[in-house]
């Protein structure tokens, strides 16, 4: 059995004093019941990194960053490295939509950062997903196993087995129109696990943590965690209140029947 994990994505959101209520919310919430059977993380910006750190204490809530660059240290002006992330956090990560369209992001440049994070003992949690166009255009599998195929280039089936996936349809990313368990559940089989299995063996692929994104919250997780694919969610907005973000960790624990 896969362990769960839910991640939180906090975007360019929360000042210090915003990020230490929201960990502290965090925190009181998950005290009310046993999430000792899911990974529960929490992606700040960079700014926060340190002061998340803080305010998780000894709580069992994992740390991650929402992207980094791929060399350890440098004239690269602005960028973060894995080197000095691993300081601070668990998780990382790479190549979401937004970097993609906003920043050029390419399935090359994930794939320096997927390794380049497990130098450095950082898990990548890699994003995939097609636009509405392209799945309109029936492309999704095609597409997104490319980018899978990308993402992997050159990663060994040990590193492999320990990255997590994250499927998410940039149409379903923050619109409030998420895709539907089963649909989310097939694009996974078929352009994610069976990729993996393609390039690793089944039992490879059978390890590999798989999560949805796109608009999750307390009232659809279940639907995604009750398919037998998805292991776990990546949360924009529905993460940025303590009680929503543990509402979501409670119903994937409860789906997953743990
Ligand atoms: C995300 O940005 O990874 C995401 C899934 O956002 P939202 O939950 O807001 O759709």
């Amino acid at each position: 059995m896969r362990t769960p994990i839910l991640a939180g994505n906090w975007k360019m959101h929360k000042t210090l004093d915003e990020a230490v209520t929201l960990v502290k919310g965090l925190k009181s919430e998950l005290a009310s019941f046993d999430h000792s059977k899911a990974d529960v993380v929490v992606c700040p910006p960079f700014t926060a990194l340190t002061t998340v750190r803080q305010a998780i204490g000894d709580a069992a809530i994992g740390l991650g960053a929402q992207n980094m660059y791929w060399e350890p240290q440098g004239a690269f002006t602005g960028e973060v490295s894995p080197l000095m992330l691993k300081e601070l956090s668990q998780y990382v990560i790479l190549g979401h939509s937004e970097r993609r369209q906003y920043f050029g992001e390419t399935d090359e440049g994930v794939n320096h950062k997927i390794h380049a994070a497990f130098e450095h003992g950082l898990i990548p949690i890699v994003c995939v997903g097609e636009n509405l166009e392209q799945n309109k255009a029936g492309e999704t599998v095609g597409f997104v196993g490319g980018q899978v195929r990308g993402a992997l280039r050159n990663v060994s089936a040990e590193r492999a087995t320990r990255l997590i996936f994250a499927y998410e349809p940039i149409w379903a990313i923050g619109t409030g129109v998420p895709a539907t368990g089963e649909g989310a559940n097939e694009i996974i089989a078929k352009a994610i696990r069976g990729i993996l299995a393609e390039l690793y063996g089944d039992a490879v692929a059978a390890q590999v943590r798989i999560q949805y994104g796109g608009s999750v919250k307390p009232a659809n997780v279940h639907e995604f965690m009750s398919q037998p694919e998805i292991d776990g969610a990546l949360v924009g907005g529905a993460c940025l209140k303590a009680d929503s973000f543990a509402d979501i960790v409670r119903g994937a624990i409860e789906a997953k029947g743990l």
